[in-house]
């Protein structure tokens, strides 16, 4: 049995490794976070200054559902969620008419109106989970449906958005299953956390920040005989150290993962790193927009987003509160946001309001951009992407096998894990976090005994028992 007061490395301080963290502390088993940014919180990123007293959201935009533990964790911080209408309130465009949702506005239509609607969101969703194998694409499943088309725009459009992926990248029984697996009990809903995700996740990790090296870069992990040695760079002269633990859980983006950012000595058991490269990585940001002058509003209502059919969709943030400059949020997800990161500002500007002008229907204007801000997720080294998805072929046994321990001392966590539907969303990276957590607990009090080395930092203090006030959940 490893001491008791033998540190846990939690390689990772995005929502899974904060949690983590929080549960193994409260448990009283002394942990440590290394992270490579400046910053907690991983891909939830607020900017509090492109509109003073309204925070936008560069990564992660809203919580999805009515009883997810983000909740939790925001009331007890006393921070406040209000309910965001995305569906009911938003506007599908199709060749210059606007509808507002259930989208009935294009009676008879051919390629849009009731009967495109219902097969969109009841019809079709019901077909894709009946689907059986062989797998095929999502978009190849699309092209043989009957008409009206807009039932096959509406399926590709909102799995588009979900895994932050083009419709021919995404397979049809992997999600089938991902959505069987799903519980019903977060309820379908979802709200906007008023403080942002930054101040969220920053005023969690304060009791105990301490435990938090930030600017902590984990190069490669060797596991020994008797210990697990965790290699880090940290400082703009990338100064090398080593951390020592009986445990270690990994809970960086698959993206870092597939990009081979952490060496792992000896390599990862094959069945894990076969996961790992079957797995998908989605590809999108959100663009924040100030806006001036424009007269979406007067054309198009209050609305909440505006779908046009393209890669972006085009939300408002800010709904229902006049007092605010108008924001518009662009989010872009699939090839083309790849294509628009590597774009310069303004070019990607250029696009994102040519891709929106030519969906509005005549006569709505946008206006001038006053102010935008961005982080390009797919750009970023510490995630290389927004979000995983099942690709053709590949179901929920891959993350299963990505979840799985290793020699019952290495643990992984990270919306990737999920392995009950709720990946791709923070509450879900949290809930793995705790998984983590409880079976990092369980090995500690059954697994392989660990002797040896002293804990901590080599060549440095050992790491103190620790006991902080922990926020509850
Ligand atoms: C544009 C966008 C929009 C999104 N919208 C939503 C939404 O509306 N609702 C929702 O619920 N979810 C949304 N998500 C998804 C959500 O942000 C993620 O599911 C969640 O952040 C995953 O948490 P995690 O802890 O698994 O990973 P992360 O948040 O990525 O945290 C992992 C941490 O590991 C660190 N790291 C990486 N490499 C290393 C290394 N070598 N050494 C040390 N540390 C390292 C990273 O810096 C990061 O802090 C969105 C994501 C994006 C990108």
């Amino acid at each position: 049995m490893p001491a008791p007061d033998e540190p846990v490395v939690v390689i990772g301080a995005g929502p899974a490794g904060l949690a983590c963290g929080e549960r193994l502390l409260a448990a009283g088993v002394p942990c440590l976070l290394l992270e490579a940014r400046d910053r907690v919180g991983g891909r939830t990123l607020t900017d509090y200054s492109l509109a003073p007293g309204f925070p936008v959201e560069l990564g992660a935009q809203m919580i999805h559902g009515r009883h997810v533990v983000t909740h939790r964790w925001a009331a007890a911080l006393g921070l406040s969620t209000t309910p965001w209408p995305i569906l009911q309130r938003s506007r599908m465009v199709v060749e210059g008419r606007a509808a507002a949702f259930p989208w009935f506005a294009f009676p008879l239509y051919p390629r849009f109106g009731t009967r495109a609607f219902l097969r969109g969101v009841r019809t079709i969703p019901r077909e894709l989970m009946a689907h059986r194998p062989p797998d095929e694409s999502l978009a190849s499943f699309l092209a043989r449906r009957p008409p009206p088309e807009g039932a096959r725009r509406i399926v590709e459009i909102l799995h588009a958005h979900a895994y932050a992926a083009d419709a021919d990248q995404i397979g049809v029984d992997g999600p089938a299953e991902e959505a069987r697996a799903a519980s019903e009990r977060f309820g379908y809903r979802n709200f906007r956390l008023e403080g942002g995700y930054s101040e969220l996740f920053r005023r969690r990790a304060d009791p105990w920040k301490d435990r938090i090296r930030l600017g902590t870069r984990a190069t490669r992990i060797r596991v020994a005989n008797d210990h697990l040695r965790v290699e880090t760079e940290s400082g703009p002269d990338a100064s090398p150290a080593t951390w020592a633990a009986s445990r270690v859980v990994v809970t960086v983006p698959l993206g870092v993962l597939q990009h081979r950012a952490i060496e792992f000595d000896p390599p990862l058991p094959a069945s894990k790193q076969r996961a790992i490269d079957r797995l998908a990585f989605g590809t999108g940001y959100a663009l924040q927009l100030r806006l001036a002058g424009g007269n979406l509003r007067e054309r198009l209502g209050n609305f909440s987003v505006v779908w046009g059919g393209g890669a972006s969709s085009f939300h408002r943030p800010a709904l229902g509160r006049p007092g605010l400059p108008e924001i518009l949020t662009s989010f872009t997800v699939g090839r083309e946001a790849g294509r628009r990161s590597l774009m310069s500002e303004a070019e990607r500007l250029e696009a994102t309001l040519a891709e929106l002008r030519s969906i509005l229907p005549s006569g709505a204007d946008p206006g001038r951009v006053g102010a935008a801000s961005v982080h390009l997720w797919p750009l970023d080294p510490y995630s290389r992407g927004a979000y995983s998805f099942l690709p053709v072929g590949v179901g929920l046994d891959a993350r299963r096998e990505l979840a799985a321990p290793v020699d019952g001392r290495l643990f992984f966590a990270g919306e990737a894990t999920h392995t009950a539907g709720e990946s791709t969303t923070v509450h879900g990276a949290i809930e793995t976090g705790y998984r983590a957590a409880d079976e990092v607990l369980r090995s500690l009090r059954t697994g392989p005994a660990v002797a040896g080395e002293s804990a901590g930092r080599t060549a440095g203090p050992s790491v103190p028992r620790f006991h902080p006030a922990l926020p509850s959940e």
